[in-house]
Formats: structure tokens, C-alpha cells, sequence
């Protein structure tokens, strides 16, 4: 547990923990704004996550079989932003709904849209549960289990309902790197990667102007589990002591420069601009003195552009040369 306690804030170094007043959530605001604005965000993070785990699945140390769909359901809301999510999204208790369904998605070339209802898979039924007040997840985690469960299998009948009409679907899954991209509300700006997800909190996504931005950020956060990084820090956490600070510091500011090097190819191989990302550093330095300075485990931002700079033009080379976009 200790060594897990160390990895989380070792790679919680990628972010910084400054809290802000005006990106992400506006905590003020009445609970159907917030639903929106919530959900949007999960939309584009869902996106920008498909993307980049669908064009970098040869690369990623676990794959599974994805639909790229982005599900969720009425009872993991608190009880004043469930009766808003179930007229918005036609919600029922633990049956999951389509919150995103990304472009080119297994989900959507079956034709599953945003809105939808699943009902069953293979013929079963999914578990509506019963009505608790509290938000819980274990009803509708158990549900996506066994959706999963019968992807990793292969193509799948869903049933589901659109506008009241039940309808079914055949879904055929695609390779994708297996991680899930989770959204976390929160107002500190940090992204992190533990092994098994990338996180990525509401104000740190909100801070992304474009989804080019974000795919930097969560590309950076892929790049960890690409380079086997999981490892690395429990190893570096186990004999951190017995090092001297400045070698555990060095080491570790050369797994985020690995990181951002890797996450700018991944970016790169999902199609997104990645030229923006050393004026998205110096961006995101003026905002927030933590990554402005160099830390224990990062590089400055203004270094960090700098490094971008070079990584992009090795891209562009790549590509007039026409070889493949492998880091
Ligand atoms: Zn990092």
C-alpha cells in the first residue's frame, strides 16, 4: 500500500494540484447546468480517450475488445442530478445508457447512437436494480462487466431502446488499448496514470481549449503505460530511499520527458494536431505556477515546450520521409 500511496503522487507530478476558481465545474451553478456541463466534458474526454486508444492499440502493453462507447446510468448520480439525468438522457436505474459514442467507434458503425438504452446482450437481460437515493456504482458496474465480458468474446446483439421503440444492434468490437479514461470532478488541474486507467479531473479537462489539447494531456498519460512506467515507479518508490533525492529526481524527470516524447507520437497516430502542444505548455505555465517552475519529478513548462518543439519536427521528418510515427 505505501509503494501504491508513492506511485499515485509520483504520477500525480504530471499535473500540479493548484486549485482554481474558473475552469471546470462552476459549483454554483443549478444542478442541470452542472449535469450539462459534466457530461460535456465526459463526451470529449470519451472522445479524445477512443481515439487515442484505437490508433495506438499495437502499441499498448494491454488491449482488449472495445465498443467505444461511453455508458452510464441514473443510480451513480447524487439524488439532485438524478431526476435531470433521466428526462436529459432517458435514463432508468442501472440499466446504462449512451452517454458517447464516439466517430468510427464499434458502437457507432453498428449504428448505437448518444441516447440510447441498453436492455440485453446475447439475448440476457441487463439488471435494472432497484431504486437506492444514494448514487451508487456497483449495479451498473456489474451490468458493464458483463457487456465487456461478451465483447472480449467477439461480436454481440445488443438490445436496446431509442425514443420507446426497443430495437437490436449486432456489435462488432475493435482492438483498442485496454485502459478506461475516467473523469474526476474536481478543481485541481492534474492528470495521472496508475497502471490500469488515466484520470484526467473536470478542471484539468477544462482547461483544454480543443480537443487537440487534450489529447497532449491524456497522450502524455497513455505514454506511461505505453513505457511500462507503472513498473518503473514502484521500483523507483521501493529504493527511493536508499538513493540520494537528486538521482530519484533526475530519473524521475526523465520518465515525464519520455512521457511527453511518447504522448506526442500517440497523439500524432490518433490524428491530432500536434503542433499546438509547446504553445499549449507555455499556456498552461502562465496559468499555473506549479508547472511553470521545474519540480522533483518534471521539467519546467517552458522546458517542456522546448522539448515539444523537437519532438514535433522529428514527426514532421518522419512524415516527409514517409516512415511510420513509431517513438
Ligand atoms: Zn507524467
Amino acid at each position: 500500500m505505501p509503494a501504491l500511496l508513492v506511485l499515485g503522487l509520483a504520477l500525480s507530478g504530471c499535473g500540479s494540484k493548484a486549485p482554481v476558481a474558473d475552469a471546470g465545474l462552476e459549483i454554483a451553478a443549478p444542478a442541470e447546468q452542472r449535469l450539462i456541463a459534466l457530461t460535456d466534458l465526459d463526451q470529449r474526454v470519451a472522445r479524445v480517450g477512443y481515439r487515442l486508444s484505437a490508433a495506438n492499440a499495437e502499441l499498448c502493453p494491454a488491449v482488449r475488445n472495445s465498443a467505444g462507447w461511453l455508458l452510464h446510468a441514473a443510480s451513480q448520480y447524487s439524488p439532485e442530478l438524478r431526476p435531470h439525468a433521466e428526462a436529459r438522457f432517458g435514463l432508468d436505474g442501472d440499466l446504462p445508457g449512451l452517454l458517447a459514442v464516439p466517430e468510427g467507434s464499434a458502437a457507432a458503425r453498428a449504428g448505437l447512437r448518444r441516447g440510447d438504452l441498453l436492455l440485453g446482450i446475447n439475448g440476457e437481460a441487463l439488471a435494472r436494480g432497484v431504486t437506492r437515493r444514494a448514487a451508487a456504482f456497483e449495479g451498473v458496474e456489474a451490468n458493464i462487466q458483463k457487456l465487456d465480458l461478451a465483447l472480449a468474446a467477439g461480436p454481440v446483439e445488443i438490445a436496446f431502446r431509442r425514443d420507446g421503440d426497443d430495437q437490436t444492434a449486432t456489435v462488432t468490437p475493435q482492438r483498442a488499448c485496454g485502459y478506461d479514461v475516467q473523469l474526476d470532478p474536481s478543481d485541481e488541474l492534474n492528470a495521472r496514470a496508475d497502471g490500469k486507467r488515466l484520470y484526467i479531473t473536470t478542471a484539468m479537462a477544462g482547461f483544454t481549449a480543443t480537443d487537440d489539447e487534450l489529447a497532449i494531456v491524456l497522450g502524455h498519460e497513455l505514454a506511461h503505460h505505453v513505457l511500462g512506467h507503472r513498473g518503473w515507479h514502484e521500483a523507483e518508490a521501493r529504493g527511493r530511499q536508499t538513493q540520494t533525492l537528486p538521482a530519484f529526481t533526475s530519473a524521475a524527470g526523465g520518465a515525464e520527458r519520455q512521457a511527453d516524447r511518447v504522448g506526442l507520437y500517440l497523439a500524432a497516430r490518433a490524428g491530432f494536431d500536434t503542433g499546438i502542444a509547446p504553445a499549449f505548455w507555455r499556456r498552461f505555465g502562465d496559468y499555473n505556477w506549479r508547472v511553470r517552475y521545474p519540480g522533483w519529478s518534471h521539467p519546467s513548462a517552458e522546458a517542456r515546450a522546448r522539448a515539444l518543439e523537437a519532438v514535433q519536427a522529428e514527426l514532421s521528418a518522419r512524415r516527409a520521409s514517409g516512415q511510420p510515427l513509431v517513438p
